[in-house]
């Protein structure tokens, strides 16, 4: 089966042999820490900044999850931005650690408006922290969290980005984005297998959650990940083989044009798709890593996953709001390395045919700007 979702992506063979190394005692193993924190740094390279990233060991949704749990307290006014269905969520989150969220809620089809935010945000920025995503996975939507973290920044206003789908498939410099905590996953852009969290704060953020004495959780607390200095020791027993599949994925990373190979990918998915008659879900903002298109009225998404499935593609459909009328293409990390390139056309070619099956008449190749 050939995995071409939008995340989790498919994870290539050197990133698994890395997974396959003898493991170590996480704690006790001096090196095991010494390799642990350069990953760590590394990751920080990757974003531009020489601020503290950590790896936690949980599914991205840990790193939301504890983003809240160690940012907001009870009774914080916290801002929503949000876009989408991933934005949305942060509500439920704020809520569930008993701070006071107010939505700011943009159009579904487009990026966040930068200038009806900083609109209101005249009127209303007393705000402890804000809530935004990066990429809008189930939509297809990039928000420019340079501008809106630049803008929060001039309030003081905390920002927490969910960057999990977008995180090095997308351009970001930490330092200059004026994020003050990004939370990255590493089973999207990254390829290596689900089961870690990344975060990176910057140094503001960094020393507020290290002042705080009352954050309500223990695995969830950033706390307990921040190294401070030698005598440093994991909250539990780390996955060491996870991490040793990180850092093979973040040097294969390294070795090539990321940014620009998901940008050229996302252009060329766009224009077929296009081209062919078809309506993307995204009026603009268009993200790197995946593509959503609406099908039309007849079809739902589950035949065409099931097509598709039969011949050997694993593709996304949506949820929320889009639950059953549209597709996504995730051509973001391994799904799209050199070794995958010829996949991804197949799967292209083979989608064409899928749709046409289901009586989608299209007017041109979705893929004809791959070959
Ligand atoms: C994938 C993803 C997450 C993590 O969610 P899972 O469904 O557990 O993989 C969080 N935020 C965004 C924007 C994502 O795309």
């Amino acid at each position: 089966m050939k995995i071409m979702s939008a995340g989790p992506t498919s994870v290539s063979k050197r990133v698994i042999n890395a997974y396959h190394k003898p493991i170590t005692n996480s704690d006790l193993d001096k090196n095991y820490v010494i390799f642990h924190r350069e990953v760590e740094k590394k990751y920080s390279k990757l974003l531009k900044t020489n601020c503290t990233s950590f790896i936690m060991l949980g599914e991205a949704m840990l790193g939301l999850d504890g983003a809240c749990a160690s940012i907001m307290e009870k009774d914080d006014k916290v801002l929503v931005i949000t876009n989408g269905i991933f934005g949305k969520g942060f509500f439920d989150f704020a809520k569930m650690y008993g701070a006071n969220p107010t939505l700011f809620e943009g159009d579904l089809r487009e990026g966040i408006n930068i200038n009806d935010l900083r609109e209101f945000l005249k009127d209303n920025h007393d705000f402890k922290c804000a809530t935004l995503v990066h990429c809008e996975t189930p939509s297809g939507i990039s928000n420019d969290i340079k501008a809106i973290c630049n803008l929060l920044n001039e309030y003081g206003i905390i920002s927490i980005v969910d960057s999990v789908s977008g995180v090095l498939g997308e351009y970001i410099d930490f330092d200059d984005f004026k994020i003050d905590c990004l939370i990255g996953g590493t089973q999207k852009c990254i390829s290596a297998p689900p089961g870690l969290t990344l975060i990176t704060l910057s140094e503001k953020c960094k020393n507020y959650i290290l002042s705080r004495n009352d954050i309500p959780s223990f695995y969830s607390n950033f706390k307990n990940y921040i190294a401070k200095g030698e005598d440093f020791s994991f909250p539990y027993t780390m996955n060491d083989s996870l991490v040793y599949a990180l850092d093979e994925a973040l040097n294969e990373i390294s070795e090539s044009d990321f940014v620009n190979k998901h940008k050229s990918f996302a252009e060329k998915t766009r224009k077929g798709l296009i081209d062919s008659g078809l309506e993307l879900y995204p009026r603009s903002y268009h993200a790197n890593t995946v593509t959503t298109f609406l099908l039309p009225k007849n079809v739902d998404s589950s035949t065409i996953l099931d097509k598709m499935m039969d011949r050997g593609f694993i593709i996304s459909a949506s949820f929320g709001h889009l639950s059953n009328i549209a597709i996504r293409i995730g051509h973001m990390g391994n799904n799209i390395s050199k070794e995958n390139e010829k996949d991804f056309i197949d799967m292209l070619i083979n989608l064409q045919a899928v749709l046409e099956e289901c009586n989608v008449s299209l007017k041109d190749k979705i893929y004809k700007y791959f070959i």
